[in-house]
This record gives structure tokens, C-alpha cells and sequence, in this order.
């Protein structure tokens, strides 16, 4: 059987010493979550996701969701009672606002406990995942009766949120899509069309399930610029907040897929369903973003949280399982053989996963606290840097950690030989969970282009400069330390890389745009390396002044090795992804389609 233990140290650390949290007590419910509710709060949800979530997961692979004749969806077993015990210990509402039920405390924490779950139960996970995007995109665009009606049902956990955008002609390019919104006399609109994939579409967790559903309004302009946002229940609400007439909406199927079994794929068709427009006629991917850029970062701590899970099983089993002998004589001579922990190929593998997962998770935390700071600050010019931050790291974290959360699971089951490939082991679940996440919240091609094209050259370069300044300057202040000069040097190597990487593209992009497009994937990864590399420095800056304090432990030091390993075997990859980058499109783009 798979095992988990959520990694509360690391996010202590990371909390406490690296981005020291308590500096923030000027913003909005900071000054609530002191060190002691922090560590409770993390240890409860430590508890949660390894005695509950983490055994429902290879259950609710092996039996997946059923569809009845009637529409309903049936989750797997015990599902129903782990969600209910998340309701109730409040866990969906903890960032969210105190006037709606919520407890008000920083995102920072909220995405740490994000990780635990989606680790120990990435399916259980996406069901109260969505329900919080659903109510951030509501509380920020909805109507005050809207954001009455549903968002403390939903913050809650008495209904769950869902994101209708895909329909089967309408993937990526939303400018396509059909579905119809008619206007009524009182100001409601009737829902027509299908919607496809839909995440928690239907199911019997709860007994409502709202929708945020994106159609054109008849007459509406073609394309993109035609599109509206609608929030429609699945049950109807009458006045006085409690449930009345089944609206017209529908889960036609489910998929039947490659891994998350245990959330519900659902096809669902709308039926002249009763919904209400969220924000303006039109103006609907306004609100849908909301919610878009929370799910980004919800599916980037999907690809930290498999790679993670992955990791912990295959340490397990490297420390476990006798095959041959160290190169430099038996380790283990009362054993038949030594365990293949001994081996440095073994050892590579597993460093350079947990290489990722420690710094992959100092970003998240930091991303977060700045999306703290950009919704909470009274400083509109510490609000602007961290909303650039947000911006321009969001798609960074969204395609680099979920393809790299994937390479890593894959790595992991390598660990296992053969035996990672027996479904029984739970390896292979890993892999095909994580595969999703490079795919759903936008293609992470499509990341890659929204990086190059939209982010980057955003208000005249202003968060990529404010990136690469912050970078300098810390390398400039710790450069010439002693102890941090394995990290600084490589750090400087990668940056140079990803600045000339920038150079070439404003040279190279503009009048010819396949360059950029052929570009995008590796600038993209490019950019993830040298973010963890400055992680990593700034981890490792605060575990020598902690050691040089108060002595060594197990920990810090393990933390430093593990930073010198990432910054020799994994930061040069910068070197690679420059030279493909410089290459240009020229033989990408030369062959015609019948040539493929
Ligand atoms: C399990 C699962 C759950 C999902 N959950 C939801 C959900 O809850 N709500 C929802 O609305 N949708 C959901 N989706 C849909 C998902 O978001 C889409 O599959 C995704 O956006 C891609 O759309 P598509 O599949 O139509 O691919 P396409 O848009 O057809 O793209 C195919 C490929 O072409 C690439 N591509 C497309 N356009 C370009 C371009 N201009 N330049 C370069 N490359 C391009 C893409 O990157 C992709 O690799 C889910 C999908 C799955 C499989």
C-alpha cells in the first residue's frame, strides 16, 4: 500500500525562517494565524490527508464514479464521509472571507494544505478545489443577491462549484463556443448547449452543485468578445435559501479516463436551465479568470503534490529492496544483497525529485504570499508588485510544475523496477493522475505562449525586470559569502541565461512570431529552473545563518546537499534550453503538414 506523510517541516520552515510569515501581521487575518495556529492548523491537516484522504485513493481509483439512468453520480466509497468531515472542520473555508462563513486566514497557508491533500487524494481533492475557485470568481464579480445565495453555502461545503468552459468543438480557442443564453422578462437567462469534461459535474457529495457556465447571449458578437459568464444551480433556490425545483441541467455521461477516477468527468447538458449572468453581457472571461487563475495555481500544487507522493514511496522502497552491490563494496554484508538505495543512479533519481519538490513548494509559498499581499495590502504599490508577480509566475508554475510533477512520478515508478509498473504497487496511479494536470487549466503549450506573449512584454516588462532585479540583488548581497558561493554562482550562470534567453526573444519575436511560438515551451521551463534556483538559494542562505546561530541538524544539513545537488545537476539544464531557444523556428517550421 502507498504511504504519505505530509511534508510539515519543510512548509514550517519555508512559513517561519525562509519567508518569515510574521512580517506580514499588517495584512488582513495574518495576525490570526501566529506561529501556534499556524502549526495546529498544519498538523490537523497533516492528520486529515494521511488518515483519511490518502487511504480513499487507491480505493477510489479501483472503482471510480458510476453513472445511474437517472443523471445521478455516484462517488466512490467513503468519499461522501471524507467530505463531509472537510465541510466541517471548515478546511474549504479557511482563506475565504469571514463575512461569508469563512476563518479569513492568509492563502499562504490555505495552498500548504492545498498540497497535503492534493498529495494524499488528488481526485477527493479537485472536488472542494473547484468549489473555491467558483466562490472567488462570485465574491469577485458576482451580484451582492448572487454572492448571498451561494458562497457561504459553498465556502460551507454544503455545495460545490464547477467551471463549464470545454464543449467537444471548443477547447483552447473559448471564441468557438455555442452554448445559448436567452434573456427573460425577469432579468434571469435560459441555458442551452453541452458542455464536455466537465470536474465535478455531478456527484452525491452534496445536494446542490453550482455551475459557472460560460455561453453567448443571443446577438451576441462571434468570438471571444461575445462570451458571458452565468452562475446556474443544478437545484434551484427559492428566497428563503433553501432548495426548490431541479433546474435544467444534467449529466448526460461520464468519461471514462486515464487516471483522477475518482472525480467525476461529467458531459453535461443544459436544457433551458435557469442561470444568472455573473458581471457584465460579454464580459464574462473577466470573471471566468478569476477563477481560471486560481485553478492554474491549484493544478501547479496538483504536479508538486503527485511528484511529492511519488517520491515519499520511492524512497520506501529504494531503502527496502536487495539487488546487487555498492560500487565501492557490500553496505549490507549480513544481507544478501545491498539495498539499491547505494546506488549513485538510484540516488540521482531521488535527488533530483526531492531537488524539485523543496524548492517547487518555497514557490508555491511565496507565490501565494504575494497573492496575500495583492488582495490584502493597503499599499497600492506593494499591491501592483505583487499582482505583477502573480501574473507573470502563473503560468510559470502551472506548465513547469505539472510537467515536471510528471517526469518525476515517471521517475519514481523507475525506482520501482518492474514492479512500478503492477497497478497493485500504486506507482502507476501516481503517473496517470499527474498526466491530467499538464493538460486541463489550459494546455501547457498554451501556458508557454501566454508567458511569451501576454506576460512578458506586459506594462513594458515590468515584472520580468522586477523578477531579474530581485535576483541580482540577492546574488550581489551573498555572492562573495563563503558558503553560499555553490549556490550564488550557478544561480548567476542560469540568470544570464534566461536574460539573454529575454534579449533574443524581444529581438527575434516581434517580427517574426514563430520564433516565439517555437520558443515558448523551453523559455518557459527555462524560467521554472532559475525561479527554483533562487528557491534554493534562499533556502540555503537561511540554513547556513540558522546553522552558524544554533548548530547543525539533520535537517538543515540534508536541506543544503539537497540545494548543491539541484545547483549542479539540475540548474545547467539552463544551458540546453538557451541553445534551443536561440535557434530560432527555421527548421520547426519547414516542413509542410503532408511532410509529418
Ligand atoms: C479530466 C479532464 C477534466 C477537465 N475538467 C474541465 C473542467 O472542469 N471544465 C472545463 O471547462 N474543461 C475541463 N477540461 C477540459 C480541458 O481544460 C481541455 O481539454 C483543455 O483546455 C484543452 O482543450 P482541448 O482538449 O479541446 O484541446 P485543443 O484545444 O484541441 O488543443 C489540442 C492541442 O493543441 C494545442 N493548441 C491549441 N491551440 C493552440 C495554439 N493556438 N498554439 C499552440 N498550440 C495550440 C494545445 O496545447 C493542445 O496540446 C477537462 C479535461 C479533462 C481531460
Amino acid at each position: 500500500m502507498p504511504i504519505y506523510k505530509a511534508p510539515v517541516e519543510d512548509v514550517s520552515f519555508l512559513l517561519n525562517d525562509v519567508f518569515q510569515i510574521d512580517r506580514y501581521d499588517n495584512l488582513p487575518g495574518f495576525s490570526d494565524a501566529s506561529a501556534d495556529v499556524r502549526e495546529a492548523i498544519l498538523s490537523e491537516a497533516a492528520k486529515l490527508s494521511e488518515e483519511v484522504l490518502q487511504p480513499l485513493n487507491r480505493t477510489g481509483d479501483l472503482e471510480g464514479c458510476t453513472r445511474h439512468d437517472d443523471g445521478s453520480v455516484v462517488t466512490p466509497k467513503g468519499f461522501k464521509e471524507a467530505f463531509r468531515q472537510v465541510a466541517e472542520g471548515g478546511w474549504l473555508g479557511l482563506s475565504a472571507p469571514t463575512e461569508y462563513g469563512g476563518q479569513g486566514l492568509p492563502v499562504t497557508l490555505m495552498q500548504a494544505v492545498t498540497e497535503f491533500q492534493s498529495a494524499a487524494n488528488m481526485a477527493f481533492a479537485m472536488y472542494g478545489g473547484l468549489t473555491m475557485g467558483a466562490t472567488a470568481a462570485l465574491i469577485v464579480h458576482g451580484k451582492p443577491e448572487q454572492k448571498k445565495m451561494f458562497v457561504p453555502k459553498m465556502v460551507a461545503g454544503e455545495w460545490t462549484g464547477t467551471m463549464n468552459l470545454t464543449e467537444p468543438q471548443c477547447g483552447t480557442d473559448l471564441g468557438l463556443l455555442r452554448t445559448k443564453a436567452a434573456k427573460q422578462a425577469d432579468g434571469s437567462y435560459k441555458i442551452s448547449g453541452t458542455k464536455i469534461f466537465i470536474s465535478s459535474g455531478e456527484h452525491d457529495l452534496t445536494d446542490n452543485v453550482i455551475h459557472l457556465v460560460l455561453a453567448r447571449i443571443e446577438g451576441a458578437p462571434s468570438g471571444i468578445k461575445g462570451v458571458s459568464l452565468f452562475v446556474v444551480p443544478k437545484v434551484l433556490v427559492n428566497a428563503d435559501g433553501s432548495l426548490g425545483a431541479r433546474n435544467g441541467v444534467s449529466c448526460g455521461s461520464i468519461e471514462h479516463k486515464m487516471g483522477i477516477h475518482g472525480n467525476s468527468t461529467c458531459v453535461m447538458n443544459y436544457d433551458n436551465a435557469t442561470g444568472w449572468l455573473i458581471g457584465e453581457e460579454n464580459k464574462g472571461m473577466q470573471g471566468m479568470f478569476v477563477m481560471m487563475n486560481e485553478a492554474r495555481l491549484g493544478v501547479a500544487v496538483q504536479g508538486l503534490g503527485q511528484s511529492e507522493v511519488a517520491y515519499q514511496n520511492a524512497v520506501a522502497y529504494a531503502r527496502d529492496r536487495l539487488q546487487g552491490r555498492s560500487l565501492t563494496g557490500p553496505k549490507a554484508p549480513d544481507k544478501p544483497a545491498d539495498p539499491i538505495i547505494v546506488h549513485p543512479d538510484i540516488r540521482r533519481t531521488l535527488l533530483t525529485i526531492r531537488a524539485f519538490n523543496e524548492a517547487a513548494r518555497a514557490m508555491v509559498i511565496w507565490t501565494a504570499l504575494k497573492s496575500d499581499v495583492a488582495h490584502r495590502s493597503s499599499d497600492p504599490k506593494d499591491r501592483e508588485a505583487a499582482d505583477d508577480h502573480m501574473g507573470l509566475m502563473t503560468p510559470v508554475m502551472k506548465g513547469f510544475l505539472t510537467d515536471t510533477g510528471f517526469a518525476n512520478a515517471v521517475l519514481a515508478q523507475q525506482i520501482y523496477g518492474g514492479h512500478g509498473y503492477i497497478a497493485e504497487q500504486g506507482m502507476e496511479q501516481f503517473v496517470r493522475d499527474a498526466r491530467i494536470a499538464m493538460i486541463y487549466e489550459g494546455a501547457n503549450g498554451i501556458q508557454a505562449l501566454d508567458l511569451v506573449g501576454r506576460k512578458l512584454p506586459r506594462d513594458g516588462g515590468r515584472a520580468v525586470m522586477s523578477f531579474f532585479s530581485e535576483v541580482m540583488a540577492f546574488a550581489k548581497d551573498h555572492g562573495a559569502e563563503e558558503g553560499m558561493k555553490p549556490y550564488v554562482g550557478p544561480l548567476s550562470t542560469a540568470l544570464g541565461h534566461l536574460q539573454q534567453a529575454t534579449t533574443w526573444l524581444m529581438q527575434n519575436a516581434l517580427a517574426k512570431p514563430d520564433n516565439a511560438g517555437a520558443a515558448a515551451t523551453d523559455y518557459l521551463h527555462l524560467f521554472g529552473f532559475v525561479t527554483l534556483g533562487y528557491m534554493w538559494a534562499r533556502m540555503a542562505k537561511v540554513a547556513l545563518d540558522k546553522i552558524a546561530g544554533n548548530g547543525a541538524t539533520p535537517y538543515l544539513t540534508t536541506k543544503l546537499v539537497t540545494g548543491r545537488f539541484f545547483m549542479e545537476r539540475t540548474l545547467p539544464e539552463s544551458h540546453v534550453r538557451l541553445a534551443r531557444i536561440q535557434s530560432g523556428c527555421a527548421t520547426t517550421m519547414e516542413l509542410a503538414a503532408e511532410a509529418f
